[in-house]
């Protein structure tokens, strides 16, 4: 359906937990973090619920995010029961790649439509000062169980940082020269830590590849659902793509709404705002009222985020980037 604005909203980001396995600087900084207890975490079947009311309002596009999705147990389950359900057309998910490779056949089995990997450094001193975990093995065998998998649609993210891997954005470009693997570079966004990093903007990413590689020229054909723009570079395999959420305010397309782990649906990443879907599912709502909710939040999306500090006081974690 379209909101206020005339937007279609066709895609619908779903986090499944906000606990992971990493602690990646701008997104879990803390050690001891809180996390929800599992009770406050929507219920599978309760995240089922959502999604039968999802292709009323025209979205058949599901991405499962976190927190890091594969540490949630049993989510090939949830994939194989959202494959099923009917008028959904795609689900995908993003995941740090520390256990894709002992996963990725249960989620092939399961019928998962797409996996984006993120990862911002190919050094493993960079990569354990980020992450604060040792991982980096486990993430590089994950891409390459993705690599050779028959999973249709993969992904790399990279946040470029000026601290961590400005020096290093061919070198992770170059993973896209000679495989089906589409390296995506994704502008840091002030939510949670991330305005403590110095981000870099697209076109000086632009200038280093094309430093590198040769000019780039824009990518024919259609890789995504979102607001990435894709290029080719001279002699890749496969395209790199931006996400420029600082650099080119990409509000007025903007075609998606997000569920937190704990049920609450967010109409917009940078404000609070949205409904406590949880509240409504639990207190015995019948579908009536929940495609009203749904329909309510999508209809109330806001016209575009702030230039400054998100006014969200939730973590990306917590949201489900
Ligand atoms: N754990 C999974 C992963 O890392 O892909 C899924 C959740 S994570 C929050 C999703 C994506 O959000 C990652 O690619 C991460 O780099 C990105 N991210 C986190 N904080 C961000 C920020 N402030 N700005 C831009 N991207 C951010
Ligand atoms: Fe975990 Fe992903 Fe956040 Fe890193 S970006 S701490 S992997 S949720």
């Amino acid at each position: 359906m379209k909101d206020k604005y005339e937007r279609n909203i066709d895609y619908m980001r779903i986090s499944v937990t906000d606990r992971c396995n990493l602690r990646c600087r701008y997104c879990m900084p803390d050690e001891q973090v809180p996390v929800l207890p599992d009770g406050e975490l929507l219920s599978f079947e309760e995240i089922e619920r959502v999604c039968r009311i999802l292709p009323k309002v025209g979205i058949r596009r599901i991405k499962l995010t976190g927190g890091e999705p594969l540490v949630r147990k049993g989510i090939a389950e949830l994939i194989t029961r959202l494959k099923k359900v009917e008028g959904i057309e795609q689900v995908t998910l993003t995941t740090n790649g520390t256990l894709l490779a002992e996963r990725i056949k249960e989620l092939e089995a399961a019928g998962i439509d797409g996996i984006n990997v993120s990862l911002d450094t190919l050094d493993p001193e960079r990569f354990g000062h980020l992450t604060q975990r040792r991982r980096l093995e486990d993430v590089l065998r994950g891409i390459e169980a993705l690599q050779t998998s028959d999973i249709p649609r993969i992904k790399l993210n990279c946040v470029p940082m000026e601290e961590i891997n400005g020096d290093e954005l061919a070198r992770l470009a170059a993973l896209a020269k000679d495989s089906r693997l589409a390296v995506r570079f994704i502008e840091m966004m002030p939510v949670g830590n991330g305005q403590q990093w110095t981000m870099i903007p697209e076109q000086t990413v632009k200038d280093r590849l094309t430093a590198a590689f040769g000019p780039m020229t824009p990518a024919k054909g259609s890789f995504g659902s979102g607001p990435a723009a894709y290029y080719m570079l001279p002699g890749f395999r496969s395209p790199v793509g931006f996400i420029s959420a600082m650099s080119h305010m990409f509000c007025s397309s903007c075609n998606r709404i997000r569920l937190t782990p704990d049920g609450f649906l967010k109409s917009c990443l940078f404000f609070g705002g949205g409904t406590d879907l949880k509240h409504l599912l639990r207190s015995g709502a019948d579908e009536e009222l929940l495609d009203a909710a749904v329909r309510e939040t999508i209809w109330e999306k806001p016209r575009q985020h702030p230039d400054g500090q998100a006014e969200e006081n939730r973590k990306m974690y917590q949201i489900g980037g």
